[in-house]
């Protein structure tokens, strides 16, 4: 119940359509742009991948974001992490804002060169860098780049001589979801001989970095890895080196943004001049809750004869909650998984909540139905959700969709069981401001 009047419906030459809704309502807007699109699909006779699972992308939250983070953290410059989500609208948002770019490969640094962003707001932010990129970097003039090792020291010695190297140190991630300091950054010992190594080998150290896992869940490890920070810069004047810039990485969530930085602005204002430039690599805070996934049921199995789990209305992640729930049980078999966009269950630990797109009436949310919610693949590892409770009876054709999916999903979809990564993305926007930097 949307009012279509207010969508400006366009084409963006690609193939994609744009909405642009001017008002505030964005799950509205989102909500109703599902619904127009599964309307045009008729599973009874639809060609092959016409059903398949498809995205919402509102680049207004993105925009949202974005104004967010220059309230909070005026100071600091996010160079948005691609990996998270390489969505090319998106880095095209971002690219408008000013943003800067934290890119991990080749590919990545080659599609944020492609949307015509300069070399200079670029980060070639992996410690550990394959040494043709390296000479890929220096050909392209991406010169900033992180490192944590002396042997990444002599590569980049080899193949890159004047860039601009940052000494990423490691932290206390013990808190975040996806620790990352298991694999990289140097501890404070070892940064001082890196620093000592650099210096004989006359490379060009402008600046120290960490990460403090992503999904942080403590914001004392920002005010830490600050301190660390200040440490090594004094470790790096001994060497006789100026550092000019400091890198906070990302972490950063939506959930917990402005505890986390004001503790970071507290930190980096106490030990860090203003002549200091600070800059971070945020992800998931900018795209997480920007894209909804949208998926077809295309099998079901009825288990309610079946001995099951217990049976509790407070079910596993689920939106619904009420007071009594049928004795039926169902398998749900969706066209995407844990192999495709719900990567994220696996990779990122996270729980995705099933909603149903269609409506219901208030009899179906009195008597909830029991499910199991399960992926495309012959593989019993690619299960969504292993109980939850949805109001009614859901049928094959029916479609579910899930909210909060903007962030390492698609990326890191594989193509196991030969299911191919042709998931198209609508784009819309809640947000003027969004519109007009795209050109829609
Ligand atoms: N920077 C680096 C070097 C990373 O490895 C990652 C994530 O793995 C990020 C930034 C983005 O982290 P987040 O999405 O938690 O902000």
């Amino acid at each position: 119940n949307y009012d279509k009047n207010n969508l400006l419906a366009n084409n963006h030459g690609d193939g994609k359509s744009i909405h642009v809704d001017n008002g505030p309502a964005a799950n509205q807007l989102i909500k109703g742009v599902l619904l127009e699109q599964v309307a045009r699909i008729n599973t009874d006779t639809c060609d092959p991948d016409e059903e398949n699972a498809f995205y919402v992308a509102d680049l207004g939250e993105v925009y949202r974001q974005h104004m967010r983070w220059k309230t909070n953290l005026p100071r600091i410059k996010p160079f948005y992490a691609v990996k998270c989500n390489p969505d090319t609208e998106v880095i095209r948002l971002l690219a408008a804002l000013g943003s800067g770019f934290d890119c991990a490969s080749k590919a990545e640094i080659d599609q944020v060169l492609g949307l015509g962003v300069d070399p200079s707001r670029i980060i070639y932010a992996q410690p550990c860098k394959t040494k043709s990129y390296l000479r890929h970097a220096a050909n392209v003039g991406v010169s900033q780049m992180t490192f944590d090792n002396a042997d990444e020291l002599h590569k980049i010695k080899s193949c890159y001589p004047n860039a601009e190297i940052v000494l990423r140190i490691l932290t206390d991630d013990s808190a975040s979801l996806c620790r990352l300091s298991t694999k990289f950054g140097a501890d404070l010992e070892t940064a001082a001989d890196l620093l000592r190594l650099a210096r004989n080998l006359e490379l060009n150290v402008v600046g120290v970095s960490f990460h403090v896992g992503s999904g942080a869940a403590d914001p004392s490890a920002f005010s830490k890895a600050v301190t660390d920070a200040k440490w090594v810069f004094d470790q790096a004047n001994l060497h006789g080196y100026d550092l000019k810039l400091l890198d906070v990485g990302g972490g950063f969530t939506d959930e917990t943004f402005e505890v986390f930085a004001a503790k970071l602005s507290d930190a980096v204002e106490e030990h860090f001049p203003p002549h200091i430039r600070v800059i971070a690599e945020p992800g998931r805070y900018y795209t997480a809750n920007a894209f909804t996934l949208a998926t077809n049921v295309i099998a079901r199995r009825d288990v309610s004869s079946l001995p099951s789990t217990p049976r509790s209305a407070n079910s596993n992640g689920s939106e619904y909650s009420a007071t009594s729930t049928t004795e039926k049980s169902y398998m749900l078999y969706l066209n995407d998984g844990v192999y495709g966009n719900f990567s994220n269950i696996i990779f990122d630990h996270q729980h995705p909540t099933a909603q149903v797109l269609r409506s219901y009436g208030a009899a179906d949310m009195d008597k909830l139905v029991e499910y199991s919610i399960w992926g495309p693949t012959c593989d019993g590892i690619d299960v969504i959700s292993e109980h939850c409770y949805l109001p009614g009876t859901l049928d094959i054709g029916d479609w579910l969709f899930f909210e909060n999916m903007g962030a390492y999903t698609k990326c890191s979809a594989t193509r196991f069981n030969g299911f191919k990564d042709v998931h198209e993305t609508i784009y819309i926007s809640s947000e003027p401001g969004a519109s007009a930097l795209l050109g829609y």
